[in-house]
């Protein structure tokens, strides 16, 4: 069945959607996005999104292309049309279309796009096994709070990923504090069964997942460190996850060559897996695992 995207106003076709060659997202990088994933055509903390969406605008001091109100009831007609009942929703939003020139043009409207996918599961053996993450340098700007478009450093350091066959890639900074993932944010769980991830500051993007985790986390009685931690730290560690949208929590059982803890997804860990299924069911009645 044809896909259907929401391109600034209109319905359209997917194959046939297109923007403008002179739109300041395509030509600067100038511009937002979001990942939501939704089950049973309900999204999954869609008013959190919603929240980083409207902040990372401000950032930018780019304009909100409609109320959030009526973002909402765009949202459920493109899933109504592409009838999909469980997915991902992506939404970009960009400064708008101009002649070329650096700095923002006069106020012009934002352009705005929104397109559905399939959901991006991690495969089942991958949640009971663990995966194995790779390092690489940390090389993004000092925004890397704003969800901006601009993702170069990070495709190229997935790519280095694929290249490896590793599932991820953990970014390290010169004095070997690790920042987040390519895509998704990092923990480790230490000996102590202490909790420990970079805080929510300009070094990283502050995952929705990982709020609601680190919250269920806390609520479960899981001692939560938010601060940088280091190589030698990871070597030591007895669990370690990565977080996200499109896969939840998955256990990480390998960095490098360091095999974490006893190799296999640790207890907290697990217990994190199951705590984020209940509450993606708690919200929408879709339970996976
Ligand atoms: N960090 C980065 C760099 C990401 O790209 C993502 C996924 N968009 C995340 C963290 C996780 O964010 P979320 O839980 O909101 O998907």
């Amino acid at each position: 069945m044809a896909r259907t995207a929401y391109v600034n106003g209109q319905y359209v076709n997917q194959l046939y959607a297109s923007v403008h060659i002179e739109d300041r997202g395509y030509q600067f990088a100038d511009g937002i996005y979001e990942y939501i994933a939704f089950y049973n055509r309900t999204l999954l903390d869609g008013g959190l999104h919603m929240a980083r969406l409207e902040r990372s605008l401000k950032e930018l001091a780019i304009a909100l292309p409609m109320s959030l109100a009526s973002m909402q009831l765009v949202i459920r007609e493109l899933i109504a049309k592409n009838s999909r009942e469980h997915g991902g929703l992506y939404i970009q939003v960009s400064r708008g279309v101009a002649k070329r020139d650096h700095a923002f043009p006069k106020p012009i409207p934002p352009a705005l796009v929104m397109t559905l996918c399939a959901p991006k599961f991690p495969k089942l053996n991958e949640i009971k096994d663990g995966v194995n993450v790779m390092t690489y340098p940390e090389q993004r700007w000092a925004r890397r709070d704003i969800k901006s478009v601009s993702l170069l450093a990070n495709v190229l350091a997935k790519q280095e990923a694929a290249k490896h066959k590793m599932r991820e890639s953990w970014l390290v900074e010169k004095d070997d504090t690790i920042t987040e993932g390519a895509v998704s944010n990092s923990y480790i769980v230490s000996k102590s069964g202490e909790l420990i991830t970079h805080q929510a500051d300009e070094n990283i993007l502050g995952g929705i997942t990982r709020d609601v985790v680190l919250q269920l986390a806390k609520k479960a009685g899981v001692k939560v460190s938010q601060r940088p931690y280091n190589l030698v730290e990871v070597k030591s560690a007895e669990e370690a996850f990565i977080t996200s949208t499109s896969i939840n929590v998955l256990p990480v059982v390998k960095v490098d060559d360091m095999v974490i803890g006893s190799g296999k997804p640790g207890a907290i860990t697990q217990k994190l897996c199951t705590l984020y299924e209940d509450h993606i069911y708690e919200q929408t009645g879709f339970r996976r695992l």
